[in-house]
Parts: C-alpha cells; sequence; structure tokens
C-alpha cells in the first residue's frame, strides 16, 4: 500500500453557496512532487487553503502524518511538518537574506528570539542560516537587503525560508510564477535538490516544469478532480483538454 503523507477525502468548500472545491480526494505519497494544476479559478489556492487551515473546510477530512488535522489552526499543522512557502510578501525586504533566514529559523523554534542575546545560539543560527542559503544559491548575496535582490533571487530566499522550518511536506504556491526562463531553470534545479527526504505539492501553470517535476499530477476543474496520473496520462486525458482549452 502506497505510503501516503496526506490524504484529504471529500474536501469541500463553499462560499456563500458556490462550491469553490467540491469533494475532492487527495493522496499525497511520501518523498514525491505532486502538482495540482488546472485551469483559472479551479480551485487549486482554495485547496492550499484548506489543507494548511488557513480555510476551514465545509465537508471532508484531512489526515497529515496519520492524525486527522481536519480541527487544527494553521500554526499547529505548521508545527507538525506541513509548510507553506508564501509569496514574497512574507520576505521582510529592509532585511537582509541572511536575517530573514534567521528569523525563520527562530519561528522553528516557537517563535523564540532568545539567540540574538546568546552568542552561542547566534552563532548555531548563523551556520544553519549560511547553510540554507548556500543551498538555494545565495551564498552571494548574504548581507543584500531582500527588497534589492531579483525577482527570482527573492523566489530562493522564499524557499530557504521555507526550509529553515524543516516541513515535511513542503507546499510550493506557484514557484516559477512571473519568472524569467533562467530564474525558472534555476528553481526548478532547486527544487529538484531541496526535495531529498522531502515531499513537495505544488501548484504550478507553467506545464513545461510540471512535466519535468511531477511524479504525479492532479487537475482540478470547476472545483472538482478531473483527472490524476503522472504527466503522460494526464495531459492526453480528453477532459483535461477540453478544461483547458475551454479557460
Ligand atoms: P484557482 O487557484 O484554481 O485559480 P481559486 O481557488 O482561487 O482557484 O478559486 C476557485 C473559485 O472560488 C473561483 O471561482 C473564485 O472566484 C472562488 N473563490 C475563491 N475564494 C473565494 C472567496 N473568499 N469568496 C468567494 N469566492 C471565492
Amino acid at each position: 500500500m502506497a505510503d501516503n503523507i496526506l490524504e484529504a477525502r471529500g474536501l469541500s468548500k463553499a462560499f456563500r453557496g458556490f462550491m469553490a472545491v467540491q469533494d475532492v480526494d487527495l493522496s499525497i505519497e511520501r518523498g514525491s512532487i505532486h502538482a495540482l494544476i488546472g485551469p483559472n479559478g479551479a480551485g487549486k489556492t482554495t485547496c492550499f487553503n484548506l489543507l494548511t487551515k488557513f480555510l476551514q473546510p465545509s465537508a471532508g477530512r484531512i489526515v497529515f502524518e496519520g492524525r486527522d488535522i481536519t480541527e487544527l489552526k494553521p500554526a499547529d499543522v505548521a508545527r507538525r511538518g506541513m509548510v507553506r512557502s508564501f509569496q514574497i510578501s512574507a520576505v521582510f525586504g529592509h532585511m537582509s537574506a541572511l536575517e530573514n533566514v534567521r528569523v525563520a529559523l527562530a519561528r522553528s523554534r516557537g517563535g523564540n528570539f532568545d539567540f540574538w542575546r546568546s552568542e552561542r545560539a547566534l552563532s548555531v543560527f548563523n551556520d544553519r542560516a549560511h547553510e540554507l542559503l548556500y543551498d538555494v544559491g545565495l551564498s552571494d548575496s548574504v548581507d543584500v537587503p531582500a527588497a534589492e535582490l531579483s525577482y527570482g533571487r527573492k523566489r530562493a530566499l522564499e524557499i530557504a525560508t521555507t526550509l529553515a522550518l524543516d516541513p515535511k511536506l513542503m507546499l510550493l504556491d506557484e514557484p516559477t510564477a512571473g519568472m524569467t526562463e533562467s530564474d525558472v531553470a534555476r528553481i526548478v534545479a532547486l527544487i529538484r535538490q531541496i526535495r531529498s527526504g522531502r515531499t513537495i505539492l505544488m501548484v504550478e501553470h507553467n506545464l513545461s516544469v510540471v512535466s519535468g517535476l511531477s511524479d504525479r499530477i492532479t487537475v482540478l476543474a470547476r472545483g472538482r478532480v478531473l483527472a490524476e496520473g503522472d504527466y503522460a496520462s494526464v495531459s492526453a486525458d480528453e477532459a483535461v483538454i477540453t478544461a483547458y482549452l475551454g479557460s
């Protein structure tokens, strides 16, 4: 039997009677890269918000690491290891890349910022922060204020701050949105590199990114699962082709 890190059953969300997500089943296998795709308005973002508990489902259950998390708060879900990479707005522009990662490391320890007062703790945090910045290719930008980084580099920093929380399941929200081709290639390489020991669920519009990275793909349309499988099977699916052409 598959070892699923996350399972959602019958997940639904109504906004004043409008079903944005309806009866969605989702199984994310441990160690896989799973993509959630679909035309605009398909319900991808709502699904992400439901899984991370930023939204409370109208119906359905969510099980993470064998525990029912349906009633938990976002912070509790994150503490258990399901972490969503936020859009750039969550990166503090006036702080350096290094400081941003240090803050994320402090958050991963329950928001304890005492390390700033202890030299030893500070040096452990610094070492780990440098390591993470190295991992995402930002070693040369350690002291650069985040606001001065290029768009692609900000996204890399955002991934470093997510990695600082040591996620078991990482949710990436359109990791290549708005990027130049060379930045896209860099982020794809980075995602390949950080997948080791982790499971990644991503919403992504760029289908060449999806085809190159994903082990499994769930296609949503109008709030429902339209198809699921590897890239070859979903891209040949008549219903998927029709949904994309119609969007
Ligand atoms: P996607 O991310 O696939 O583009 P969304 O999950 O953002 O889709 O939206 C799915 C549908 O739900 C859309 O029709 C959207 O207008 C609607 N929707 C999303 N959030 C809300 C909300 N807070 N209130 C009302 N309708 C919403």
